[in-house]
């Protein structure tokens, strides 16, 4: 069996990965924070997330994945000085905090379903954990913080190789960070910002270091810590993380197992660190506040099926920029029903074959005759730092070779797509067909007008044919005939 290789951004190079406990894989990812609604560019975020934990499983580790959800603690600025991103909507809305969290939790689980992301073992809820947050600040703050007015500060300085991770801080960033005055260095960090005297919060605790709240970094130093043990092997998150967020995670997680030098790894608390690069628009980076915003509901809205999106992401590699664009996501959904043309296709001639997963191990232990390259090809892919793009094609040809016994592409698709998440075991044709949320029409009629359509067009009545289309034009409908890959309609 080939390694699975990965790239860890904390030595910048490709790496077999090998578990710290036998058998096991402990993935930890940054959560959302839920002051409003995650884009799309968050949620490629989880997909990756996702895919990493389908190909450890498919390569048979027992997986454990945490991925928080932070509800506390993150600011609107990465200096001290920022808002609580949560505080700052709650009091714009005059909602409470936790209704907030709740909502928008509830709406990022919903695009986590949509996109046929799996369960993790835990979502980690920071507030849950204020106690053992108190608890490990409290066993660093005499060796490696110092207080100031407004809170509890790590010192940089107090650990072996900071800002490894990112190594290029950039000016700007330094600039930002120096905004509390009192810093012993430029990137130190609160771990616990108290509340100024006289003003109070709707999330704030007792601790040693007065009424207050955690800092963000803290919490996912804790969570990780907590719910998979120093050191696990995968930390994930997006680029952005690599700069700031995770080094100071790692400077806390070096501080509370007393570590020494990032050249051994394990001491940052995880092996690996991953990281997946932005999806942007052509104008620039991706936001919640400026232009359109790229929710996965305004996708369906629009009839693309959110696995469509997944799709996308699937087709570059997680380290590479993506550009989104409705063009490029149409042909996604172009492809996706292609593939679940091709399933239904082989089902038809397979009506009692079942649709079962082999792990790797069992694949291996199985006949695959003439789709054996590309189970090779599949399996070699996504041990190359998960290589989807390539992935995709070894199921696409799989699905389209011919002379091969459709029961066997049947347990070749479903074996590929335990790893790559794209639900070919359920997806129909239908379900792949979402009615623009705008539209007026209701799909009764379009249908109906389609039968008589079709029933002139037998009668080789053409003028009623196309008066009949003109109709359907007039509200909105274009036909389309002779397209196997498309609708009857479009709206
Ligand atoms: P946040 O809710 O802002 O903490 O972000 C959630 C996750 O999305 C983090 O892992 C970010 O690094 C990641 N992320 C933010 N913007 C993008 C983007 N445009 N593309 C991909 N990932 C992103
Ligand atoms: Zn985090």
């Amino acid at each position: 069996m080939t390694d699975l290789t990965l790239f860890n951004s904390l030595t910048r190079q490709l790496e077999p990965f090998q578990p710290i406990h036998a058998g096991e894989a402990r993935v930890y990812s940054c959560g959302p924070t839920v002051y409003n609604y995650p884009h799309i560019g968050n949620m490629r975020a989880y997909v990756f997330a996702d895919l990493l934990g389908r190909a450890l499983t498919w390569r048979g580790y027992k997986l454990t994945h945490v991925i928080n959800i932070t509800d506390v603690g993150h600011l609107t600025d990465d200096a001290d000085a920022g808002e609580d991103k949560m505080e700052r909507m709650a009091a714009s809305r005059a909602q409470s905090i936790w209704d907030i969290a709740r909502h928008y939790t509830e709406a990022y689980w919903a695009d986590i379903k949509a996109l046929n992301i799996r369960q993790p073992a835990h979502w980690s809820i920071a507030t849950d954990y204020i106690d053992d947050m108190i608890a490990f600040a409290a066993s660093i703050a005499e060796r490696h913080c110092y207080l100031l007015e407004s809170g509890l500060y790590f010192d940089t300085a107090s650990v072996a190789d900071y800002g490894r991770l990112a190594r290029a801080q950039t000016d700007e960033g330094e600039g930002r960070i120096e905004a509390v005055a009192g810093k012993r260095n430029a990137a130190d960090f609160a771990i616990w910002r108290t509340t100024p005297s006289g003003e109070s919060r709707q999330m704030e605790w007792d601790s040693e270091w007065g009424r207050g709240a955690p800092g963000w970094h803290l919490e996912c130093s804790v969570m990780s810590g907590k719910l998979l043990g120093f050191p696990f092997d995968i930390h994930t998150g997006g680029i952005d993380h690599r700069e700031i967020h995770h080094p100071n995670e790692i400077a806390q997680n070096q501080a509370f197992c007393g570590c020494g030098s990032l050249a051994e790894a394990t001491n940052s608390g995880a092996r690996m660190w991953l990281h997946n690069n932005f999806l942007v628009e052509r104008s620039g980076k991706m936001s919640k506040s400026r232009g359109e915003f790229l929710r996965l509901q305004l996708l369906i809205d629009r009839g693309y099926h959110p696995l469509a999106y997944r799709l996308l992401c699937l087709q570059a590699h997680y380290r590479s920029e993506l550009e989104f664009s409705w063009d490029g996501l149409g042909a996604a959904l172009t492809r996706l029903k292609r593939l679940v043309l091709a399933v239904a296709a082989a089902r038809e001639r397979a009506p009692d074959a079942s649709w079962e997963a082999s792990t790797l191990e069992q694949a291996q232990a199985r006949q695959w005759g003439k789709l054996q390259p590309l189970l090779d090809r599949f399996d070699a892919a996504i041990a190359d730092d998960l290589n989807t793009a390539v992935a995709l094609t070894a199921l696409e040809e799989a699905l389209a070779a011919r002379k091969v016994d459709p029961a066997l592409k049947l347990a070749a698709a479903a074996t590929m797509d335990q790893v790559l998440g794209l639900d070919l075991a359920h997806l129909t044709r239908s379900a792949l067909r979402l009615r623009p949320a705008a539209a007026i029409v209701s799909d009764a009629e379009i249908a109906d007008m389609l039968d008589r359509r079709r029933q002139a067009r037998e009668e080789k009545d053409f003028a009623a044919s196309d008066a009949l289309r003109d109709e359907l034009a007039g509200q909105g409908v274009e036909v389309m005939d002779g397209d196997p890959l498309g609708w009857d309609w479009r709206l």
